[in-house]
């Protein structure tokens, strides 16, 4: 066993990735599987919503500069010719003396300009009297009020919310170009490990790690398609990284250079190890590779943008070797593995926690040379960093409110700076309901 030779700079992985990791293809995704998929391109409407002018009130269509100066004691009397229904339209014209009985959402009858709500109105004998002035397009919505003709209603890059699929459906389209999903292989190795929902037992323990990067690859964009627990053999692992179906391979554990650490050299081997070891803390024994995909389109895929091999993202698959500790799992998968997958599904790379910025209750600790991912509680209005906080301490982010990155330049942080924390939630400080 020996250690790392040297290691690379955060910022020259992240800037690597940033150059190389480009979005997958397009895909055209029918209307009811669009929640939460990002928008591969600008969605204008062809058409005015509602397409019709339509009452916004029940009551009487009407003119309506016939009910000026109608009050209680002096009503105006109208002859009620028909009804107007949503989807049953009344087919003649409103003339002088007129009135069409109308629904909310019913368009208006030709003649008609105004609604005079129910309350200000007594229909008997097929006649109805109103007792108040409706002047024109009073009660009335118009024709185009919701979405207008040629109006771009949602821009490329957005991830659509449950009403913005509605607003979609109401302009009449039916499929919608969207950013593929990046396909994502979670792979754990260890012989220690035991799948989720066993008891851990004896010198064996329960795989968490695949748990938790299921939860941050959904966050960002990914399609699961597998999830291995694979023995520290490298014929399983060489297997397990040929995978063809997949965009991005996570791999966790044996990321360093001990003697059952096959990954690094396994992916060296089929395509290339990029960087191995990271001036960082945890994380430090981080990999990131490439494997070429071969050729062959995806079954699932459809897009505009004709999948080429001269795209790396298309061509390779992403290899991300994560160490096993758990903390060291989410750190590496934050600064690395994070900005690739939202970058690949068209989302922003920028992390998406929400910030707070608080006083430092206790000073933290770094080196110059290196990045620190730092476990904070929020208590009082300020950051404590968690002092039982190593890498194989997983609670330690349970209880932690979020984390605190200190910059490769800094020897550390001084008690009362101010520092930005990346909160885990993203719900309001007070909600958290932290022990
Ligand atoms: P490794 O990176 O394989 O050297 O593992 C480092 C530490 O993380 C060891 O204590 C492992 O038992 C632990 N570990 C490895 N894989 C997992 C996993 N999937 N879930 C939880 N802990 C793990
Ligand atoms: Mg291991």
């Amino acid at each position: 066993m020996r250690g790392f030779a040297a290691r690379a700079d955060v910022e020259e992985v992240e800037r690597f990735l940033a150059e190389r990791v480009r979005p997958l293809p397009a895909q055209a995704v029918p209307l009811a599987a669009c929640f939460g998929r990002v928008l591969a391109a600008d969605i204008r409407s062809e058409r005015d919503v509602p397409a019709f002018a339509r009452a916004a009130m029940d009551g009487f269509a009407l003119r309506g500069t016939e009910s000026f100066g109608a009050t209680d004691y002096d009503p105006i009397g109208l002859r009620v010719i028909g009804v107007a229904l949503p989807g049953r339209p009344f087919a003649g014209v409103v003339g002088p003396g007129e009135a069409v009985r109308i629904m909310t959402g019913a368009p208006m009858p030709d003649g008609a300009d105004a609604v005079a709500p129910a309350e200000i109105c007594e229909e008997a004998d097929g006649r109805v009297s109103v007792r108040d002035a409706v002047p024109p397009l009073r009660h009335v919505g118009a024709r185009g009020e919701d979405v207008r003709a040629g109006e771009t209603v949602l821009h490329a890059g957005r991830r659509l919310r449950p009403q913005d699929v509605g607003l979609l459906a109401s302009i009449g389209i039916d499929t919608v170009w969207c950013h593929s999903r990046p396909r994502v292989a979670l792979v754990m190795t260890g012989d220690e490990l035991l799948p989720p929902g066993s008891r851990p037992e004896g010198a064996k323990i329960v795989d968490s790690n695949s748990l938790v990067l299921r939860g941050l690859a959904l966050r960002d964009s990914a399609e699961i398609v597998a999830v291995e627990m694979l023995p520290d053999r490298p014929d399983r692992i060489r297997t397990a990284l040929l995978r063809a179906d997949v965009d991005v391979l996570l791999v966790s554990g044996g990321s360093s250079v001990g003697q059952e650490d096959f990954a690094p050299r396994l992916v060296a081997e089929l395509g290339t190890l990029d960087f191995h070891g990271v001036a960082m803390r945890p994380s430090s024994p981080v990999g990131v590779g490439r494997i070429g995909k071969g050729q062959g389109l995806r079954a699932s895929q459809a897009g505009p943008v004709p999948r080429s091999e001269a795209e790396p993202s298309e061509a390779e698959r992403w290899v991300f070797l994560l160490p096993g500790n758990p903390v060291s799992c989410l750190c590496a998968y934050e600064f690395f593995a994070g900005p690739s997958l939202r970058a690949l599904g068209g989302l922003p790379r920028a992390w998406p926690h929400r910030r707070a910025r608080l006083p430092l209750a206790r000073k933290i600790a770094s080196a110059i040379g290196r990045v620190d991912y730092v476990r904070v509680a929020i208590e009082n209005g300020c950051a404590v960093p968690l002092a039982t906080s190593g890498a194989s301490i997983l609670s330690s982010t349970v209880r932690a409110a979020g984390a605190v990155i200190v910059p490769r330049g800094l020897e550390g942080v001084p008690e009362g700076a101010e520092v930005d924390v990346l909160l885990y939630d993203d719900a309001p400080l007070e909600a958290e309901g932290l022990p």
